[in-house]
């Protein structure tokens, strides 16, 4: 990693000498999701953000020829509550404190969720309207456990149209959430798919169990609608799995 962060440093100095000093001094630069700050311009945002171009286990991917093995359970405890926040990247809530996803003997703690639109994985090259991705860290550790689920049209769902009500309009609007459970986002069954992969937004680093609900939920289309008002593009595309294996609890 660290010879790859020099010889990054090397072909930054070689492509432009004059960028270098605001490339190096670059801290949370600004980064989108198109134009000349897009995914593929990510990992040159600041040295921070290599990974997001010369990293090898990035994500999303596209889901294919996965493995059926015997992966643990995935069991949550969340609490209900938060805050809701518009980040300026997406519809983001905090969790409120105490929330916990157990998989097999290893425990994360749920610190946030927020929304993609359309989904970030693929399913054999499909995607969805939406995903929804519930992120939690490993006290010890500091892994992090995401924890993907995808959002169809179809039915309403009572989380989604709650938290759809009070989506800030506004990047950088905050509002507390009193009553929200985070359980009314996950499917009936959380069979799952799981591999190794990175954060997908910047600086994309590789440090992320993923778990995938094979099962989408059903959403009201029009909730959908609220949250594409807002981002109708915020989906990192699909990265190469780069031989690794994708696990499938079923
Ligand atoms: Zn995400």
């Amino acid at each position: 990693m660290e010879r790859r962060n020099f010889l990054r440093s090397l072909a930054l100095l070689a492509a432009c000498p004059l960028c270098v000093k605001t490339a190096f001094a670059a801290e949370g630069v600004h980064w989108s999701y198109e134009g000349e700050e897009g995914p593929e311009h990510w990992g040159s945002l600041g040295e921070e953000n290599g990974a997001c171009s010369a990293g090898s286990q990035q994500s999303p991917i596209d889901i294919t020829g996965a493995i059926k093995a015997d992966i643990p359970d995935l069991a949550t405890d969340w609490k209900s509550g938060g805050t809701i926040l518009n980040n300026g990247h997406t519809i983001q809530v905090k969790a409120a404190p105490g929330g916990t996803l157990k998989r097999g003997d290893k425990t994360y703690d749920l610190v946030q969720y927020h929304f993609h639109a359309p989904s970030e994985h693929l399913v054999e090259g499909k995607s969805f309207p939406m995903e929804v991705h519930f992120v939690h860290k490993h006290a010890e550790t500091g892994a992090l456990g995401v924890l993907g689920v995808f959002l169809a049209p179809g039915a309403a769902n009572a989380t989604f149209a709650s938290l759809a009500a009070k989506f800030p309009q506004k990047a950088g609007e905050e509002a507390a959430l009193d009553s929200i459970d985070a359980k009314g986002l996950l499917p009936s069954s959380l069979k799952y798919w799981a591999y190794e992969g990175s954060l997908t937004t910047p600086p994309c680093s590789e440090i992320v169990d993923w778990m995938v609900a094979m099962e989408p939920i059903e959403v009201d289309p029009a909730d959908i609608k609220k949250f594409t008002a807002l981002y109708s593009m915020n989906a990192r595309p699909a990265l190469s799995a780069n031989r690794r294996y994708v696990l499938s609890s079923s």
